[in-house]
């Protein structure tokens, strides 16, 4: 599933494309249940507004519409957005598109058919903003905020630090890589971290992120940018889908353990056991 980098190059690569440009109409819908409100009104809404800007809020995409309108559209499993020549809407995996005012279509192709669109008000977007942590990349999120969030928490560090509600745009991937170049096991309780760990955390999180941003994000299955380019982070990873093969820091074999259902990788060595909860 797309992360905060991979949202966030899509965002980018989008802007260029749609930054003013007036939808024209709902081009395709063949799966409603991906969108809210239901089709008319949703037709109704969107129909002639102008794009303002393209942003992201964790791992949503967030195309603000004149009048107060903002479509959230998140990618989940398979999701990737395009701007095409509108015959590209009618292949099978599209889902959604939008015309454009310049004879272009933002097409949504999702073959698992788990993405979403929302068209919300300012108060959908508030909602929808109060729902998800602090953004990671920001000036604001400081080691101090990791502190906060991670207070009195039991849970795993690595099962914490995928939690929206605690912490923005970081999945799996991320958060094996932030914990490995911080040095912290992931079975740690999130409240058993010292400060020396959290400050480590800290920067290992903003690092991360930010190598895989500068590398366009991730390219495992099918996520693209809206031209279609795969990122190249994926030749990257330290620890992430790499059991088995030498930690590149001190050559330790990366191990592989099951935490909430989500493959977890670590360097034995590097990542050595966990504190008790003090
Ligand atoms: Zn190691």
């Amino acid at each position: 599933m797309p992360e905060l980098p991979e949202v966030e190059t899509v965002a980018r690569s989008l802007v260029p494309q749609l930054q003013g440009r007036i939808i024209v109409s709902l081009a395709k819908l063949d799966w409603p249940k991906m969108i809210t409100p239901p089709p008319a009104e949703f037709t109704a809404l969107i129909t002639g507004r102008r794009i303002e800007t393209v942003g992201r809020r964790a791992k949503w995409l967030l195309l603000t519409l004149d009048r107060g309108w903002t479509m959230a559209i998140h990618l989940r499993m398979s999701g990737h957005l395009l701007v095409t020549e509108p015959t590209a809407a009618h292949e099978p995996h599209v889902h959604f598109a939008l015309e454009l005012d310049n004879g272009r279509c933002l097409i949504f192709n999702d073959q698992r058919k788990f993405g979403r669109v929302h068209l919300l008000d300012q108060q959908g977007l508030a909602a929808l903003d109060r729902s998800h942590g602090p953004e990671p990349l920001t000036d604001d999120f400081t080691p101090d905020t990791l502190a906060q969030q991670l207070q009195h928490r039991r849970a795993p560090i690595k099962t914490l630090l995928i939690d929206q509600h605690l912490i923005a745009g970081i999945g799996n991937i991320y958060a094996n890589e932030a914990l490995w170049l911080a040095g912290i096991h992931p079975l740690t309780p999130g409240a058993a971290l010292s400060p020396e760990q959290i400050n480590h955390l800290h920067r290992a999180i903003r690092v991360v992120l930010q190598e895989a941003i500068a590398n366009q994000g991730s390219s495992l299955r099918n996520y693209r940018d809206s031209y279609g380019q795969r990122g190249s982070q994926q030749e990257h990873f330290n620890v992430y889908d790499r059991a088995g093969k030498p930690c590149p820091r001190c050559q330790t074999l990366i191990e592989r353990i099951v935490v909430a259902q989500r493959s977890t990788y670590f360097c034995p060595l590097c990542q050595r056991g966990m504190q008790p909860v003090t």
